[in-house]
């Protein structure tokens, strides 16, 4: 159910941060000359949580869908350079882009809505607007002036955006049309000041017809009297208005569809024309909400504030309206274990929840989510929190598959390691990813190849048995972007593995990465002399990519990423072969995909 909460969803990192990039001065005065860019700018108000995010990129659908090229900008007014550091469990997950931006969830909402590629530099956060600021002042490119927060920074900001709007990203050439920007956070943050005073002077410089300002709200109902309540949105439009910025549209966030009284009162304090009031309310799955806009005439309300009435063409959302209909109707679900470290707050594996998603609906099943903490399974658990204990292995046994995401610290890892076991001893469909087959790599050292000691580096630097790695580039000393990271290169070593299959791709498949540690290539040939095939490697041969264990229905390990990539009607192949395979139908799947009719 989608509700009022954060919507369970959805960057420069050093180099970039160094100094503004991408397009020179010069090309980009030349685009400018042909045709400026649109942007619509949503920011929101009252609280945070909104589905902002969501809400952003579903008009960025809508648009889509009407004809145009639409990017996309991400602002964190946080101080950290990048979401790198961040913890899963106060943030949510780190999102990992093609080009190694480990950047805010929200982003991977954008790349799958609007099916497009980003770059680091979309997501802007006020760590790496201070460091091009203070890189530029210690260059002495300010010499002689006072360096400050406006206009420097401001104006860093604004060539920042208007810079990386101009990015393509969704594999054609030359900049989109429209470029949507989501202004983290709620307006009147003290941290989120500079951005506001950018964006306006953004604004003011583009011009009416080339800026649309959408405030996302929240309209809450009170208990006894359930009268939906416009007040707090009111007062968060006044501050908007009162640093200058003039909302065009109200996104009303609300757990029913907004009365008509509540949108009367909107218009008439808040100054926004009642044709632009759109209602998001509460609804089945996020996939409505581009069909909500588009039944409120969004995009064409949109269109005509951006001028852009005659250039788009009839509003398309046929896929979308079938998606989200066939989503609504399935009935039957298949239990997937997620046996993780983060499992408290969901958005931790976000991205893999909605590759599960799409993997599912795929099969015309529904994700049926046990999340199991990693911890629970352990012995000790038996003895300091026996229901829990007693829970997961009820769980994990009742799962028709079972899970093991990506994770760092040794928290949960002996649990890990028994939910590995478990899966490989009873020939219950098991997917590793990235910690997930390091884990199995320990697991199958320390059963089958009776190294008791069997450990990562991470966990057990002393570990006489280092089946898991510290990779030679990395740091221990800087945590920021020092790990292998964005896209690489897997090499399938034999056409005849499940994987390969899967991917329908005998020769390579490129997937995002985000490790520190690697299986140890010096025990590889022992593993595979007792059955734990590495069908994947990179293009050195020494790094293990995928590995897949014979005689087994599905046991496969991943040291990427796979669910970065996931598509909503194009699922991830180790997500798709996992339920396939959990629910019988993967030899079946592979032999039709073998004959060209999936
Ligand atoms: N902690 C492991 C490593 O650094 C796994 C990382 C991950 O799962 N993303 O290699």
């Amino acid at each position: 159910m989608w509700i009022l909460r954060r919507y369970a969803f959805c960057t420069f990192t050093r180099a970039a941060a160094q100094q503004i990039p991408v397009l020179s001065r010069v090309s980009r005065e030349k685009y400018k000359e042909k045709r400026r860019m649109k942007y619509v700018l949503v920011t929101g108000g009252v609280v945070s949580g909104l589905g902002k995010g969501v809400t952003a990129s579903s008009i960025g659908v809508v648009l889509k869908a009407c004809g145009l090229r639409v990017t996309s900008i991400k602002i964190d007014p946080y101080l950290n350079t990048d979401a790198g550091t961040m913890s899963p469990f106060e943030h949510g997950e780190v999102f990992v882009l093609d080009d190694g931006g480990e950047v805010d969830l929200d982003l991977g909402n954008y790349e799958r809505f609007l099916d497009v590629t980003l770059t680091k530099d979309n997501n802007i956060t006020t760590g790496k607007i201070y460091q091009s600021v203070l890189e530029k002042e210690r260059k002495g490119d300010y010499l002689g002036k006072t360096v400050q927060v406006v206009p420097h920074i401001t104006d860093a900001i604004k060539d920042w955006i208007e810079s990386v709007s101009l990015i393509p990203v969704d594999g054609k050439e030359g900049p989109a049309d429209v470029c949507v920007i989501e202004l983290g956070g709620t307006v009147g943050d003290i941290e989120s000041m500079p951005f506001i005073e950018a964006l306006r002077q953004l604004y003011f410089s583009v011009g009416q017809d080339n800026f649309c300002l959408i405030h996302v709200s929240l309209i809450p109902v009170l208990g006894v009297v359930g009268e939906q309540k416009t007040k707090p949105t009111q007062h968060s439009v006044r501050e908007l208005r009162a640093l200058g910025l003039i909302p065009h549209f109200l996104a009303c966030r609300s757990a029913q569809p907004l009365v008509e009284n509540a949108k009367q009162k909107l218009s008439q304090f808040c100054h926004v024309p009642v044709a632009n009031i759109l209602n998001i309310h509460d609804v089945p799955n996020i996939w409505h909400v581009p069909l909500l806009l588009r039944n409120q005439s969004a995009h064409d309300a949109i269109l005509k504030q951006l001028d852009l009435l005659s250039v788009a063409r009839h509003v398309d959302l046929q896929e979308w309206t079938r998606r989200a209909e066939t989503s609504d109707n399935i009935t039957k679900s298949v239990r997937i274990a997620m046996v993780g470290k983060y499992v408290g707050l969901t958005d931790s594996y976000l991205s893999v929840v909605k590759a599960l998603m799409h993997a599912c609906i795929a099969c015309s099943l529904k994700p049926s989510i046990d999340w199991i903490a990693a911890s629970d399974l352990e012995d000790d658990s038996a003895k300091l929190t026996p229901e829990a204990h007693a829970a997961a292995w009820k769980n994990l046994r009742g799962a028709a598959c079972v899970l093991v995401p990506g994770g760092f610290g040794d928290r949960g890892v002996k649990g890990m390691i028994l939910a590995a076991r478990y899966a490989r001893e009873n020939s219950v469909p098991f997917l590793g990813i990235c910690l997930g087959m390091q884990i199995s790599v320990i697991e199958f050292a320390r059963s089958v190849l009776h190294l008791d000691k069997a450990n990562s580096e991470e966990f057990d630097p002393q570990t006489p048995d280092r089946v898991v790695i510290f990779m030679p580039e990395g740091s221990k000393t800087h945590m920021g972007s020092t790990m292998r990271l964005g896209s690489r290169r897997t090499l399938f070593q034999t056409p005849d593995c499940i994987a390969a299959k899967l991917y329908n791709n005998s020769e390579y498949v490129d997937e995002r990465h985000r490790h520190r540690y690697e299986v140890n290539p010096d025990i590889v040939g022992s593993l595979e002399e007792a059955g734990l095939k590495f069908v994947g490697r990179d293009e050195s041969g020494k790094r293990m990519e995928i590995l897949e264990l014979q005689d087994h229905p599905f046991y496969i390990g991943v040291q990427f990423h796979p669910e970065f990539k996931s598509r909503p009607g194009r699922p991830s192949a180790p997500f798709l072969g996992l339920v396939l395979a959990a629910t019988g139908q993967l030899e079946a799947f592979v032999k039709r995909q073998q004959n060209g009719n999936v």
